[in-house]
C-alpha cells in the first residue's frame, strides 16, 4: 500500500499546526505563509493523520 501526503497550498492559511505536529513531513515555505510537504511518501503515519485531523481548513489529505 503506497499512499502519499497531499497538501492543497491554495487552501492553506499558514497556521503551522501541521509543521508543529509533524515537522518531518511538513514545513513552512520560505517567504510564504503556506505549508508544504517535504516528504510526500510519508513518515510517522499517526502524526500525519493527526495533522490531517487538526488542519483547520482540511487541506491535507492522503492520496492513494
Ligand atoms: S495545518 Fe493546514 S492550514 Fe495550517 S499550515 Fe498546515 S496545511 Fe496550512
Amino acid at each position: 500500500m503506497s499512499k502519499t501526503v497531499h497538501l492543497d497550498e491554495e487552501e492553506c492559511i499558514g497556521c503551522a499546526s501541521c509543521v508543529e505536529i509533524c515537522p518531518e513531513v511538513f514545513q513552512m515555505k520560505e517567504g510564504d505563509d503556506k505549508a508544504e510537504v517535504i516528504k510526500p511518501e510519508g513518515g510517522p503515519e499517526e502524526l500525519i493523520q493527526e495533522a490531517i485531523d487538526t488542519c483547520p481548513v482540511s487541506c491535507i489529505r492522503w492520496e492513494e
